[in-house]
C-alpha cells in the first residue's frame, strides 16, 4: 500500500480549507473509477492469444523486473503488482510476461479521460487508470451518483471495450473504498444514510495510506477496525502514526471534505533505479546517488521547480526499504546543492556496509511554477513520486 504521504498533504491541506457548518455544506456525489487490471487488459484486448491466460505486464524476470500490472487469472495464482516477476514465476509457472507499451496505455487512458471529462470538469487523475469525479454537478443532468457510474462504465466498455470498476460516495476517502469491494467490473454505492454502517465493517488497514507498517502500529495500539480509531487515546495514536494522527480520527469517522482537484499539483520529483546485481561498493553508491540527485535536480530545473527537501531512498539487498530526508530554506534546484544533500544522506544508512539494490533520490517540499501530476506515469518508473513512502 502506498501514498501515505501524499494522502496525508491532502488532508492538511483540506484541515487549511475556511471553516463550514455542517449545515451548509452541501452533499457531494463523488465517484472513484478504477479500470481494472487496466495494462494487462489492454494486453488482452489487442492480443487474443492472451485471453483467458495469466498474463504479467512488467520487466524481464533475469533483471529483476518487477510486475506492473497482473490479469485476474494471474491474480488466483497470488501474483500481485510491484512483486518481483521471479517471483510472479514461481507462483504461477505458465504465466505469459509481456513488455509494458506505455505509449499504448496512454493512448487508451486519454480515451477513457475524455470520456470522464464530458461529464465533468472536476476529474482529478491518480494515474493513468483511474480517478475522482465531482459529479454533483454534471452534464448529463443526472441526479444520482450512481446513474453517472453506470453510464460511464457503459461509455468506457463500448469506446474501449474494457470494464472500470466505480465506487459512488459523498467524499473520496469513501469513493475509492467503494471502487475496490467488487471488482472487476464493479458498482458499489455508499448512500449517506449507509457510511455509518460501511465504516462499522472496514478494518484499519483498508484505509488508503496505511500500509502494513502503520496498520500493524494501530494494531499494536488496540486498534484494528477503523472505528477503533474514534475512542482510541488521542497520545498513544500520536505515538504510533505521528502526523498523521488528526487525519485519521476523522476519516474514522468518515469526515473527508478534500475537493476533487482537478488538476492535481504535483507533490515530489524522483528517480530511481533497480539494479541488476547489488552494490557493494560504497564509492560506486554515491556515485549512483550523486547521479540520480543530478537528474531530479535537472528534472526539477528545466521546469523552473526548486525543492526544499532531498529523500534519499535505500532498498538493501533484503527489500528492507528505508528513507531519510533533509529539509533546508530556501528551496532550491542547484544541482551541485542537491547532489551533495544527497549523498551526505547516505551517512545515515548502512549502504555499503550493507548490499544495495535500489537506490531513489526525491525531492519535496516544491516552489515555483505548479506542477501537474502526470496522470501519464513515464515509460520508466523515473520521474514518479516513490510509490511507497511510509512512516517507518
Ligand atoms: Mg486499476
Amino acid at each position: 500500500m502506498a501514498y501515505v504521504q501524499r494522502m496525508s498533504d491532502e488532508v492538511r491541506s483540506a484541515d487549511g480549507a475556511e471553516p463550514e457548518d455542517e449545515a451548509s455544506r452541501p452533499l457531494r456525489r463523488i465517484l472513484h473509477l478504477d479500470m481494472d487490471a487496466f495494462y494487462a487488459s489492454v494486453e488482452q484486448r489487442d492480443r487474443p492469444e492472451l485471453r483467458g491466460k495469466p498474463v504479467a505486464v512488467g520487466g524481464d524476470p533475469s533483471r529483476r523486473g518487477v510486475v506492473a500490472a497482473a490479469s485476474y487469472e494471474a491474480r488466483a495464482y497470488g501474483v500481485r503488482s510491484a512483486i518481483p516477476m521471479s517471483r510472479a514465476v514461481a507462483l504461477c509457472p505458465s504465466l505469459q510476461i509481456v513488455k509494458p507499451d506505455i505509449a499504448r496505455y496512454k493512448a487508451v487512458s486519454g480515451e477513457v479521460f475524455a470520456l470522464f471529462r464530458e461529464v465533468t470538469p472536476l476529474v482529478e487523475p491518480l494515474s493513468l487508470d483511474e480517478a475522482y469525479l465531482d459529479v454533483t454537478e454534471n452534464s448529463w443532468g443526472e441526479p444520482l451518483g450512481m446513474n453517472v457510474a453506470r453510464r460511464l462504465k457503459a461509455a468506457i466498455r463500448e469506446k474501449t471495450g474494457l470494464t472500470a470498476s466505480a465506487g459512488v460516495a459523498p467524499n473520496k476517502f469513501l469513493a475509492k473504498i467503494a471502487s475496490g469491494w467488487k471488482k472487476p467490473d464493479g458498482l458499489t454505492v455508499i448512500a449517506p444514510e449507509r457510511v455509518e454502517a460501511f465504516l462499522q465493517k472496514l478494518p484499519v488497514d483498508a484505509l488508503w495510506g496505511v500500509g502494513p507498517v502503520t496498520a500493524g502500529r494501530l494494531r499494536g495500539i488496540g486498534c484494528s477496525r477503523l472505528v477503533d480509531l474514534r475512542t482510541v487515546d488521542e497520545n498513544a495514536l500520536r505515538k504510533a502514526v505521528g502526523s498523521f494522527a488528526e487525519a485519521l480520527r476523522r476519516l474514522s469517522f468518515g469526515d473527508d471534505r478534500r475537493p476533487v482537484h482537478p488538476d492535481r499539483e504535483r507533490k515530489s520529483v524522483s528517480n530511481e533505479h533497480t539494479y541488476d546485481d547489488d552494490l557493494a561498493d560504497a564509492e560506486a553508491i554515491r556515485a549512483e546517488v550523486l547521479r540520480l540527485a543530478r537528474r531530479t535536480a535537472a528534472y526539477c530545473a528545466a521546469r523552473g521547480i526548486r525543492a526544499r527537501t532531498v529523500t534519499l531512498k535505500v532498498r538493501y539487498g533484503d527489500f528492507t526499504t528505508i528513507t531519510r530526508s533533509h529539509t533546508e530554506k530556501p528551496a532550491t534546484s542547484d544541482a551541485d546543492a542537491l547532489a551533495e544533500r544527497a549523498a551526505r544522506l547516505l551517512g545515515r544508512t548502512s549502504a555499503g556496509a550493507r548490499p544495495v539494490r535500489l537506490l531513489g533520490v526525491g525531492v519535496h517540499g516544491l516552489e515555483g511554477p505548479k506542477v501537474r501530476d502526470p496522470s501519464a506515469p513515464a515509460g520508466e518508473r523515473d520521474l514518479l513520486p516513490f510509490p511507497d513512502l511510509d512512516p517507518g
